[in-house]
């Protein structure tokens, strides 16, 4: 597939690399069919954030089809048409029950880097480094999403993706699906 690389400071290209796949039995693979960059991926282009890796996918405003689901993955089905939240979010530890997503302690594998820098770590987030995860971006022709029975929220009416792909770019919110499963 074709996806926007960040390759270094100033410098960000469009390359061809390896399709993403089901890794987890909670994975989703999404066929982008629309993203937009964000200000905030200003700061990477410029190499303000640590732990960015030549050629990591950029991304974290993207909306999509379903083109593939892991075995787990009982909200979403080949063919909907869902727009995805930048957090990665498990859906069951302490701070998910509580609806603060963008805290999910079990989504960023790098929360120590993040500690080190910050503080304290969040959640994973889809193309911002990798001490916010390492999560590959949607500013590619595919993307993975983990966790895909909590985050991506299914757009059913006929709104164009301009007006829906926004949603992804919020760090908490209605999450209709999981509320009503508690
Ligand atoms: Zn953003
Ligand atoms: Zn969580």
């Amino acid at each position: 597939m074709k996806a926007v690389c960040w390759m270094g400071t100033s410098d960000v290209q469009t390359l061809t690399v390896e399709d993403p796949a089901i890794l987890n039995p909670h994975d989703a693979i999404l066929k982008i069919t629309r993203t937009a960059i964000c200000g905030s991926d200003l700061h990477l282009y410029d190499g303000f954030i640590p732990t960015m890796e030549s050629g990591d996918i950029l991304g974290h405003e993207f909306m999509g089809i379903v083109e593939d689901v892991g075995r787990e993955v009982t909200n979403l089905q080949r063919g909907d048409r869902v727009v995805v939240p930048f957090t990665i979010a498990c859906g069951d530890c302490i701070f998910c029950t509580k609806k603060i997503w963008s805290a999910c302690d079990n989504t960023n594998p790098n929360a120590h880097l993040m500690e080190a820098a910050y503080g304290y770590s969040g959640s994973g987030l889809f193309g911002y480094s990798h001490m916010m995860g390492g999560y590959a971006g949607g500013q590619a022709q595919y993307v993975r999403v983990p966790f895909a029975n909590v985050g991506p929220l299914k757009i059913e009416s006929d709104l164009p993706d301009e007006k829906v792909l926004f949603l992804s770019d919020r760090v908490h919110g209605r999450r209709k699906r999981s509320d009503s499963r508690r």
